[in-house]
């Protein structure tokens, strides 16, 4: 939805109000105990519940995603974090004791997690109800207040988001809307700006939060490679590399986006990818109910142009008037082809053939960080190497995306797919200051040898107690 200049215009009269409303909220303090974060984390879950039938139907005109893969990768995903929370929360509250060094004794220390306050969350179209409601369950959790702003890009999920969700939970406000709506909120002072998109974008909301010094998690994106060798298990091998690139089109920030296979490994591997996706999708993909669309006209636009630069084994097909893009696997790609300059973000698979590990990781580190990297081998050297020597945002061995299903791992990006992380007590954290609190008694007075004047008592004890925490500058006295 793009706003018209008349709703424009209201929209900047709303948006302030609407900031300065939840302001009012969390200076009230209403946000800060438990019971109210927990009654906001059921309240989430009934939304879920009630609604699961509508959030289907949503999901399925947005992108036709099937039910079972929007149980899986959506409404599933969510109510395991908002389980996962309420299951700690109480835990991940509570203030954590902190040591103190011998010369600052007698003193207690402590590290209160604190809320942060007003939170905008930006969400992207491709999960458009786990992208959004996943950061929410961190914000509340941490006890914060917050403004959601759905992806226009799915505007079925986003209706229904703002149509419902306001009655399941307080201290959230829904924002629909695209560019126009999200300057306007950007314009606004928040406490902590989560925003899950393109870099180009992330670039964007980082400059707006530069203004406030407000911090910033970014979620961005980026090519996440897959490295496959022939000590893999190749039938496992294809499936997996199947299902992770073909689910939701192939539009997942942490689909494999390309393969690098070693000379050994490549024709099992390219025998294997044309039955499997056979088996997961029929011989026509398109009537499959499990296979997805692209989201819009440019989207597709762009990718049928990337279908044209390799030599396609599986797949090719594609249908403008359905924006459905066949599962395609490419061979014979130039590597300075856009398909391998630019995140895919489609059902197509480049496979590029690399003497071994070695050649992979430099392959890798030429590019920009990756969100995520696979590899599918049971060579413990290779996993190492690879481990080591690059950088991701994630690494999993044998299969892609599942970590995102780990809630005690950290899911987000480093350099260019992002930073800052979220997922479990991460989001938790994300979304809250880490207080330090110290204590200190008045009696005895044992900073009194601090305090000028300096005595060679004085200057004798601070010279040891320097030595102890720094050996070199102790020596030079
Ligand atoms: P999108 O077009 O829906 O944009 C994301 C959000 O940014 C939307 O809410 C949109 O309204 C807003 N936006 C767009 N232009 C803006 C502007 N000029 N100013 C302010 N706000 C603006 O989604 P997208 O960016 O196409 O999403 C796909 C990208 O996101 C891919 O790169 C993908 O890898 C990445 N992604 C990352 C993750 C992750 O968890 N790391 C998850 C999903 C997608």
């Amino acid at each position: 939805m793009t706003g018209t200049a008349a709703s424009i215009a209201q929209q900047d009269q709303e948006i302030p109000d609407i900031v300065a409303g939840l302001r009012a909220t969390f200076d009230t303090g209403a946000t800060r105990p438990a019971a109210w974060r927990r009654r906001q984390l059921r309240g989430l879950r009934s939304f879920l519940t009630n609604h699961t039938r509508a959030i289907e139907e949503a999901l399925y005109d947005d992108l036709r995603k099937g039910r079972t893969e929007s149980h899986l990768t959506e409404i599933g995903g969510v109510l395991a974090e908002i389980d996962h929370a309420l299951r700690h929360l109480e835990r991940w509250m509570k203030p954590r004791r902190a040591t103190v060094p011998m010369n600052m004794k007698p003193a207690t220390a402590r590290i209160h997690p604190e809320p942060l306050g007003v939170c905008l969350i930006i969400a992207p179209w491709n999960y458009p109800l786990t992208l959004t409601l996943n950061p929410l369950v961190g914000a509340l959790s941490a006890g914060n207040a917050a403004v959601v702003k759905p992806s226009e890009l799915a505007p079925a999920t986003s209706a229904l988001i703002a149509g419902l969700l306001p009655r399941y939970v307080e201290a959230v406000a829904v924002v629909e809307g695209a560019v126009e709506e999200t300057t306007l909120l950007l314009e606004q002072r928040f406490d902590h700006i989560f925003y899950t998109g393109n870099g180009t974008v992330g670039r964007i909301v980082a400059a707006a939060a530069a203004r406030n010094l407000t911090p910033t998690t970014l979620e961005l994106g980026g090519k996440s490679p897959v490295f496959i060798d022939e000590t893999a298990d190749m039938a496992v091998t294809a499936r997996r590399l199947a299902w992770g690139k073909f689910t939701n089109a192939g539009q997942t920030c942490v689909a494999p986006d390309y393969v690098l296979v070693t000379p050994a490994a490549r024709d099992s591997l390219l025998s294997a990818l044309p039955g499997t996706i056979r088996e997961m999708f029929g011989p026509n993909p398109r009537t499959s109910s499990d296979y997805g669309r692209i989201v819009n006209d440019r989207h597709f636009q762009r990718l049928t142009r990337l279908l044209a630069e390799g030599k396609p084994l599986a797949g090719g097909p594609s249908d403008a008037a359905e924006r459905y893009i066949a599962p395609t696997v490419l061979t014979d790609v130039p590597h300075g082809a856009a398909v391998m300059t630019e995140e895919i973000f489609g059902p197509i698979l480049p496979v590029l053939t690399v003497r071994d590990v070695h050649e992979a990781i430099d392959f890798i580190n030429a590019r920009d960080k990756p969100l995520s990297l696979y590899a599918f081998t049971r060579d413990r050297a290779a996993r190492r190497a690879l481990l080591e020597k690059t950088s991701s945002g994630g690494i999993v061995y044998n299969a892609p995306m599942i970590h995102l299903g780990v809630p005690n791992l950290p899911f987000g990006g480093v350099g260019e797919s992002g930073m800052g992380a979220y997922h479990g007590k991460t989001s938790f954290d994300a979304f809250s200051h880490r207080k330090p609190v110290l204590s200190k008694p008045t009696r005895p007075d044992t900073l009194r040898l601090i305090y000028a004047p300096h005595t060679s008592r004085s200057f004798a004890f601070i010279a040891k107690a320097v030595a102890r925490t720094h050996p070199i500058l102790g020596k030079e006295r």
